[in-house]
């Protein structure tokens, strides 16, 4: 038998809080050399040894996230070197709708530096670059072909390969206005902790739109994403990074959230 992930949890990646529950856990037991099999106890071990990789997960009873338990730290190594498309995706169109929907309404006139953080496709920093009022375009990602393809299709644009969960924030990166982390908080290991970071790589005023992966009935199962967060998870990482919510929607199996650092009074 073959499970996912390579590193057990212990407490919830969201709340922090402990003791966590198995939701969906696969018995371990360790037995002593030799093992006798005999006659038709054979087909037992034959049910437990499927052909797909088991996903096991743990619910939080304070927040009701469901994570992944173990989780899969190794994945990090397979990220840092994810190969970059050569050109522009081919969703454009659902990016451009997401910034006019999700983003734009929410930039204040003030705003000049905007952060696109896990840019991925950094297809939003795109976007972004064709707005005026961006004096500062600055992305981040955990691939290093992504980061290299984004300075080359965006001149202009600093871009960063940084792994969210466990590096820093260089101290030459400016502040920003503006903090794009989309479709990336599922992946992340501690949202929370990555929230909390974000919050504090933005100007006060400043404001960040995420999204993560909701535990909707109605969805399909993306068993690969290591957080499914409820609402109650959604408020937990918010007051743990200091941020005031603006918006909290479920749209289309997520949750959207636009949220700010409080200003300076
Ligand atoms: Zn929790």
């Amino acid at each position: 038998m073959k499970t996912h992930g390579d590193t057990p949890r212990r407490k919830c990646p969201v709340c922090g809080s402990t003791p966590i529950e198995p939701l969906w856990a696969i018995p371990f037991s360790t037995v002593q050399d030799p093992v006798l099999i005999s006659g038709a106890n054979t087909w037992d071990l034959v049910l437990l040894d499927p052909e797909a990789t088991v996903y096991c997960y743990s619910i939080c009873p304070r927040c009701q996230s469901i994570f992944q338990n173990p989780c899969f730290v190794g994945y990090k190594l397979k990220a840092k070197i994810a190969e970059a498309p050569q050109g522009l995706p081919s969703n454009t169109a659902a990016y451009r709708e997401n910034f006019d929907r999700w983003m734009l309404p929410w930039f204040l006139p003030e705003y000049s530096v905007l952060l696109d953080a896990a840019c991925g496709v950094a297809e939003y920093t795109r976007i972004a670059q064709g707005l005026s009022q961006w004096s500062t375009l600055l992305a981040t990602d955990i691939s290093v072909p992504h980061v290299q393809r984004a300075r080359k299709l965006l001149p202009g644009v600093e871009a960063w390969s940084m792994d969210l969960d466990d590096e820093e924030f260089r101290p030459e990166i400016p502040k920003a206005d503006f903090i794009v982390f989309a479709e990336a908080a599922e992946h992340v290991l501690r949202p929370a902790h990555v929230l909390h970071k974000l919050a504090n790589q933005l100007n006060p005023g400043g404001r960040i739109y995420w999204s993560i992966q909701s535990v909707d009935g109605r969805l399909p199962v993306r068993p690969r994403e290591c957080i499914y967060a409820s609402r109650q998870g959604v408020t937990e990482i918010l007051n743990a990074a200091g941020l005031k919510e603006l918006l909290c929607e479920l749209d289309v199996g997520r949750f959207r959230i636009v949220a700010e650092r409080p200003p300076k009074d």
